[in-house]
Protein backbone atom coordinates (compact mmCIF):
# COMPACT_ATOMS: atom_id res chain seq x y z
CA UNK A 1 0.00 0.00 0.00
CA UNK A 2 1.54 3.35 -1.15
CA UNK A 3 1.83 5.89 1.90
CA UNK A 4 -0.65 9.04 2.00
CA UNK A 5 0.85 12.45 1.14
CA UNK A 6 0.72 14.33 4.01
CA UNK A 7 -1.57 17.73 4.02
CA UNK A 8 -1.69 20.13 6.92
CA UNK A 9 -5.18 22.43 7.19
CA UNK A 10 -5.38 25.34 8.63
CA UNK A 11 -8.96 26.00 9.21
CA UNK A 12 -9.91 29.76 9.62
CA UNK A 13 -11.85 30.81 12.68
CA UNK A 14 -14.10 32.57 12.56
CA UNK A 15 -16.05 31.48 9.61
CA UNK A 16 -19.59 30.45 8.31
CA UNK A 17 -22.59 31.95 9.44
CA UNK A 18 -22.74 34.71 11.19
CA UNK A 19 -25.20 36.68 13.46
CA UNK A 20 -27.75 37.60 10.41
CA UNK A 21 -28.12 34.46 8.66
CA UNK A 22 -28.13 32.19 11.73
CA UNK A 23 -31.57 35.01 12.54
CA UNK A 24 -32.80 34.84 9.30
CA UNK A 25 -32.99 31.24 8.62
CA UNK A 26 -34.83 30.59 11.88
CA UNK A 27 -37.00 33.03 10.79
CA UNK A 28 -38.23 30.51 7.83
CA UNK A 29 -38.16 27.98 10.34
CA UNK A 30 -39.88 29.15 12.84
CA UNK A 31 -42.27 30.70 10.74
CA UNK A 32 -43.10 27.18 9.29
CA UNK A 33 -43.26 25.82 12.76
CA UNK A 34 -45.75 28.24 13.86
CA UNK A 35 -47.86 29.33 11.07
CA UNK A 36 -47.49 25.92 8.60
CA UNK A 37 -46.36 25.40 4.94
CA UNK A 38 -45.98 27.26 3.05
CA UNK A 39 -44.13 29.98 3.75
CA UNK A 40 -43.22 32.35 1.20
CA UNK A 41 -39.76 33.90 0.50
CA UNK A 42 -38.56 37.42 -1.79
CA UNK A 43 -35.53 35.95 -2.91
CA UNK A 44 -32.77 33.68 -1.39
CA UNK A 45 -33.04 33.95 1.82
CA UNK A 46 -29.41 34.11 1.99
CA UNK A 47 -27.03 33.15 -0.73
CA UNK A 48 -26.35 29.66 -0.26
CA UNK A 49 -27.82 26.59 -2.70
CA UNK A 50 -28.01 24.67 0.20
CA UNK A 51 -29.70 26.57 2.80
CA UNK A 52 -32.61 27.21 0.10
CA UNK A 53 -32.92 23.59 -0.89
CA UNK A 54 -33.13 22.40 3.03
CA UNK A 55 -35.46 25.20 3.70
CA UNK A 56 -37.16 24.07 0.27
CA UNK A 57 -37.94 20.75 2.00
CA UNK A 58 -39.06 22.13 5.14
CA UNK A 59 -42.06 24.60 3.66
CA UNK A 60 -40.68 27.30 1.99
CA UNK A 61 -41.13 28.70 -1.69
CA UNK A 62 -38.94 30.99 -2.98
CA UNK A 63 -39.72 33.78 -5.23
CA UNK A 64 -38.30 36.56 -7.16
CA UNK A 65 -40.64 39.32 -6.82
CA UNK A 66 -43.96 39.48 -4.77
CA UNK A 67 -45.52 39.42 -7.58
CA UNK A 68 -45.23 35.36 -8.11
CA UNK A 69 -46.93 34.74 -4.88
CA UNK A 70 -50.74 34.23 -5.02
CA UNK A 71 -53.08 35.96 -2.69
CA UNK A 72 -52.57 34.33 0.80
CA UNK A 73 -52.75 34.45 4.25
CA UNK A 74 -49.74 33.17 4.28
CA UNK A 75 -45.99 34.56 5.76
CA UNK A 76 -43.98 36.55 3.31
CA UNK A 77 -40.67 36.84 4.58
CA UNK A 78 -37.86 39.28 3.67
CA UNK A 79 -34.49 38.14 3.33
CA UNK A 80 -31.54 39.11 4.98
CA UNK A 81 -30.30 41.29 2.20
CA UNK A 82 -33.19 43.89 3.21
CA UNK A 83 -35.54 45.53 0.45
CA UNK A 84 -36.74 48.51 -0.66
CA UNK A 85 -38.80 50.82 0.54
CA UNK A 86 -41.57 49.79 -2.85
CA UNK A 87 -41.71 46.40 -1.61
CA UNK A 88 -42.64 46.84 1.49
CA UNK A 89 -45.39 49.24 0.24
CA UNK A 90 -46.26 46.48 -2.40
CA UNK A 91 -46.78 44.03 0.41
CA UNK A 92 -48.86 46.03 2.34
CA UNK A 93 -50.93 47.37 -0.23
CA UNK A 94 -51.64 43.08 -1.39
CA UNK A 95 -52.07 42.24 2.39
CA UNK A 96 -49.34 40.30 2.90
CA UNK A 97 -48.62 38.97 6.83
CA UNK A 98 -44.71 40.27 6.11
CA UNK A 99 -42.13 39.12 8.66
CA UNK A 100 -38.49 41.17 8.01
CA UNK A 101 -35.57 39.35 7.93
CA UNK A 102 -33.44 41.93 7.16
CA UNK A 103 -30.10 41.53 9.08
CA UNK A 104 -30.21 44.46 11.60
CA UNK A 105 -26.87 45.30 10.42
CA UNK A 106 -28.12 46.00 7.03
CA UNK A 107 -31.22 47.56 9.08
CA UNK A 108 -28.92 50.01 10.27
CA UNK A 109 -27.71 51.31 6.98
CA UNK A 110 -31.05 51.55 5.56
CA UNK A 111 -31.98 54.43 8.73
CA UNK A 112 -28.33 56.16 7.87
CA UNK A 113 -29.55 56.46 4.31
CA UNK A 114 -32.57 58.23 5.57
CA UNK A 115 -31.76 59.86 7.88
CA UNK A 116 -29.21 61.49 5.79
CA UNK A 117 -31.82 62.52 3.32
CA UNK A 118 -33.69 63.96 6.36
CA UNK A 119 -30.64 66.49 6.24
CA UNK A 120 -30.78 67.27 2.90
CA UNK A 121 -27.67 65.16 2.06
CA UNK A 122 -26.99 63.39 -0.99
CA UNK A 123 -25.86 60.20 -0.11
CA UNK A 124 -23.83 58.19 -2.03
CA UNK A 125 -23.74 54.16 -1.25
CA UNK A 126 -19.98 51.82 -1.87
CA UNK A 127 -21.09 48.35 -3.58
CA UNK A 128 -22.09 46.42 -6.39
CA UNK A 129 -24.71 47.20 -8.93
CA UNK A 130 -27.67 44.60 -8.92
CA UNK A 131 -26.57 42.89 -5.40
CA UNK A 132 -30.07 42.29 -3.55
CA UNK A 133 -28.36 44.49 -0.38
CA UNK A 134 -27.66 47.53 -3.23
CA UNK A 135 -31.11 47.31 -4.57
CA UNK A 136 -32.44 47.82 -0.86
CA UNK A 137 -30.33 49.97 0.71
CA UNK A 138 -30.77 52.40 -2.24
CA UNK A 139 -34.31 51.73 -2.35
CA UNK A 140 -34.95 53.20 0.66
CA UNK A 141 -34.77 56.49 -1.58
CA UNK A 142 -36.58 56.99 -4.72
CA UNK A 143 -35.04 55.18 -8.05
CA UNK A 144 -31.81 57.11 -9.24
CA UNK A 145 -30.91 59.76 -5.69
CA UNK A 146 -28.18 57.64 -4.20
CA UNK A 147 -25.45 57.37 -6.37
CA UNK A 148 -23.58 54.08 -6.49
CA UNK A 149 -19.81 54.37 -6.72
CA UNK A 150 -17.90 50.85 -7.34
CA UNK A 151 -14.38 51.27 -7.72
CA UNK A 152 -12.13 53.85 -6.88
CA UNK A 153 -12.16 55.06 -10.57
CA UNK A 154 -16.13 55.88 -10.35
CA UNK A 155 -15.39 58.42 -7.41
CA UNK A 156 -13.05 60.41 -9.86
CA UNK A 157 -16.07 60.96 -12.39
CA UNK A 158 -19.06 61.02 -9.72
CA UNK A 159 -21.54 64.01 -10.64
CA UNK A 160 -22.60 65.24 -7.42
CA UNK A 161 -24.90 68.47 -6.50
CA UNK A 162 -23.30 69.88 -3.85
CA UNK A 163 -19.75 68.63 -2.63
CA UNK A 164 -20.00 70.35 0.64
CA UNK A 165 -23.30 68.43 1.26
CA UNK A 166 -22.67 64.15 1.08
CA UNK A 167 -22.69 61.24 2.63
CA UNK A 168 -21.49 58.08 2.43
CA UNK A 169 -22.71 54.55 3.25
CA UNK A 170 -21.13 50.82 2.07
CA UNK A 171 -22.68 47.32 1.56
CA UNK A 172 -21.54 45.28 4.73
CA UNK A 173 -19.82 42.39 2.86
CA UNK A 174 -17.35 44.54 0.85
CA UNK A 175 -13.64 43.92 0.86
CA UNK A 176 -12.30 46.02 3.69
CA UNK A 177 -8.97 47.03 1.75
CA UNK A 178 -10.94 47.59 -1.45
CA UNK A 179 -13.77 49.90 0.38
CA UNK A 180 -10.92 51.70 2.44
CA UNK A 181 -9.31 52.74 -1.12
CA UNK A 182 -12.91 53.97 -2.25
CA UNK A 183 -12.85 56.37 0.87
CA UNK A 184 -9.80 57.68 0.56
CA UNK A 185 -10.53 58.97 -2.94
CA UNK A 186 -13.97 60.20 -1.95
CA UNK A 187 -12.49 62.25 1.03
CA UNK A 188 -9.46 63.22 -0.82
CA UNK A 189 -12.35 64.66 -3.80
CA UNK A 190 -14.90 65.67 -1.20
CA UNK A 191 -13.21 66.58 1.81
CA UNK A 192 -16.33 67.44 3.99
CA UNK A 193 -18.53 64.26 2.91
CA UNK A 194 -19.88 62.53 5.83
CA UNK A 195 -19.08 58.92 7.04
CA UNK A 196 -21.00 56.49 8.87
CA UNK A 197 -20.42 56.60 12.80
CA UNK A 198 -19.95 53.04 12.87
CA UNK A 199 -18.55 51.62 9.82
CA UNK A 200 -21.33 49.76 7.86
CA UNK A 201 -18.75 47.01 6.60
CA UNK A 202 -20.21 44.46 9.36
CA UNK A 203 -18.22 42.68 12.16
CA UNK A 204 -18.41 39.27 10.33
CA UNK A 205 -17.71 40.36 7.26
CA UNK A 206 -14.32 42.04 8.89
CA UNK A 207 -13.93 39.03 10.94
CA UNK A 208 -13.41 36.58 8.15
CA UNK A 209 -11.90 38.73 5.99
CA UNK A 210 -8.93 39.05 9.13
CA UNK A 211 -8.99 35.40 9.50
CA UNK A 212 -8.22 34.64 5.83
CA UNK A 213 -5.80 37.11 5.57
CA UNK A 214 -3.80 35.68 8.89
CA UNK A 215 -3.26 31.94 7.27
CA UNK A 216 -3.29 32.97 3.60
CA UNK A 217 0.62 33.31 3.56
CA UNK A 218 1.34 29.78 4.63
CA UNK A 219 -1.46 28.42 2.18
CA UNK A 220 -0.49 26.87 -0.76
CA UNK A 221 -4.17 26.82 -1.61
CA UNK A 222 -7.02 28.25 -0.31
CA UNK A 223 -10.25 27.00 -0.56
CA UNK A 224 -13.98 29.04 0.17
CA UNK A 225 -16.78 27.49 1.22
CA UNK A 226 -19.92 29.75 -0.20
CA UNK A 227 -21.95 30.01 -3.28
CA UNK A 228 -20.93 32.10 -6.30
CA UNK A 229 -23.26 34.80 -5.74
CA UNK A 230 -22.51 35.55 -1.83
CA UNK A 231 -20.34 38.59 -2.10
CA UNK A 232 -18.46 38.10 1.35
CA UNK A 233 -17.68 34.47 0.12
CA UNK A 234 -16.22 36.18 -3.30
CA UNK A 235 -14.66 38.75 -0.95
CA UNK A 236 -12.78 36.22 1.22
CA UNK A 237 -11.25 34.12 -1.84
CA UNK A 238 -10.10 37.69 -2.94
CA UNK A 239 -8.51 38.48 0.17
CA UNK A 240 -6.66 34.72 0.70
CA UNK A 241 -4.51 35.63 -2.65
CA UNK A 242 -4.05 39.04 -2.09
CA UNK A 243 -2.47 38.10 1.57
CA UNK A 244 -0.38 35.19 -0.20
CA UNK A 245 -1.98 32.30 -0.83
CA UNK A 246 -0.87 30.43 -3.89
CA UNK A 247 -4.26 29.61 -5.50
CA UNK A 248 -7.52 29.99 -3.97
CA UNK A 249 -11.09 28.57 -5.32
CA UNK A 250 -15.01 29.52 -4.02
CA UNK A 251 -16.84 26.29 -4.33
CA UNK A 252 -20.71 25.30 -3.36
CA UNK A 253 -19.45 21.66 -1.86
CA UNK A 254 -17.34 18.95 -1.55
CA UNK A 255 -18.53 18.09 -4.94
CA UNK A 256 -17.05 20.70 -6.82
CA UNK A 257 -13.07 19.59 -5.55
CA UNK A 258 -10.49 19.18 -8.04
CA UNK A 259 -8.23 17.02 -6.75
CA UNK A 260 -5.52 18.61 -9.41
CA UNK A 261 -5.75 21.69 -7.56
CA UNK A 262 -3.78 19.51 -4.42
CA UNK A 263 -0.71 19.03 -6.36
CA UNK A 264 2.66 19.75 -4.79
CA UNK A 265 0.13 21.54 -1.72
CA UNK A 266 1.38 21.12 1.53
CA UNK A 267 -0.71 23.49 3.44
CA UNK A 268 -4.44 24.10 2.98
CA UNK A 269 -6.00 27.24 4.12
CA UNK A 270 -10.07 26.62 4.25
CA UNK A 271 -12.53 29.32 5.40
CA UNK A 272 -16.21 29.74 4.41
CA UNK A 273 -18.68 32.50 3.79
CA UNK A 274 -21.15 33.88 6.33
CA UNK A 275 -23.91 31.79 4.69
CA UNK A 276 -22.44 28.73 3.93
CA UNK A 277 -23.59 26.15 6.96
CA UNK A 278 -20.66 24.46 8.57
CA UNK A 279 -21.34 20.76 7.43
CA UNK A 280 -20.25 21.91 3.73
CA UNK A 281 -16.66 22.58 4.98
CA UNK A 282 -16.84 19.17 7.24
CA UNK A 283 -17.28 17.30 4.27
CA UNK A 284 -13.87 19.29 2.76
CA UNK A 285 -12.21 18.22 5.76
CA UNK A 286 -13.47 14.68 5.84
CA UNK A 287 -12.48 13.92 1.77
CA UNK A 288 -9.10 15.58 2.53
CA UNK A 289 -8.59 13.12 5.11
CA UNK A 290 -9.94 9.92 3.34
CA UNK A 291 -6.98 11.18 0.68
CA UNK A 292 -4.40 12.52 2.54
CA UNK A 293 -2.12 12.37 6.13
CA UNK A 294 -4.10 15.46 7.75
CA UNK A 295 -3.01 17.38 10.35
CA UNK A 296 -5.24 19.85 11.48
CA UNK A 297 -4.68 23.41 13.06
CA UNK A 298 -7.31 25.58 14.17
CA UNK A 299 -6.80 28.93 13.96
CA UNK A 300 -8.91 31.66 15.81
CA UNK A 301 -7.88 35.00 15.00
CA UNK A 302 -10.73 36.47 16.73
CA UNK A 303 -13.95 35.54 19.09
CA UNK A 304 -17.41 36.20 18.00
CA UNK A 305 -20.72 36.70 20.42
CA UNK A 306 -23.33 38.73 18.60
CA UNK A 307 -26.29 37.07 18.31
CA UNK A 308 -29.63 39.10 17.04
CA UNK A 309 -33.15 38.61 18.63
CA UNK A 310 -35.71 37.31 16.63
CA UNK A 311 -39.05 39.39 15.99
CA UNK A 312 -41.52 39.15 19.11
CA UNK A 313 -43.99 37.16 16.66
CA UNK A 314 -41.73 34.20 15.91
CA UNK A 315 -39.80 34.16 19.51
CA UNK A 316 -42.31 32.76 21.41
FE1 LIG B 1 -25.61 40.76 8.74
FE2 LIG B 1 -23.02 40.93 8.17
FE3 LIG B 1 -24.19 38.58 8.25
FE4 LIG B 1 -24.75 40.27 6.26
S1 LIG B 1 -22.79 39.27 6.66
S2 LIG B 1 -26.22 39.03 7.42
S3 LIG B 1 -24.66 42.22 7.39
S4 LIG B 1 -23.93 39.99 10.01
Amino acid sequence: MTEKTSLHILLAGPRGFCAGVERAILMVEKAIEKFGAPVYVRHQIVHNPHVVSRLEEKGAIFVKQLSDIPDTQQPVLFSAHGVSKDVVAEAQERNFFHLDATCPLVTKVHREVDLHDRLKREVIMIGHAGHAEVLGTTGQLPPGQVLLVETVNDVATLQVKDPDNLAYVTQTTLSVDETADIIAALTDRFPNINAPKKEDICYATTNRQGAVKNIAPRADLFIVVGAKNSSNSNRLKEAALSAGAKNAYLIDDVTQLDWSWFEGVKTLGLSSGASAPDDLVQDIITACQERFATTMEDVIVFEEDVTFNLPRILAA
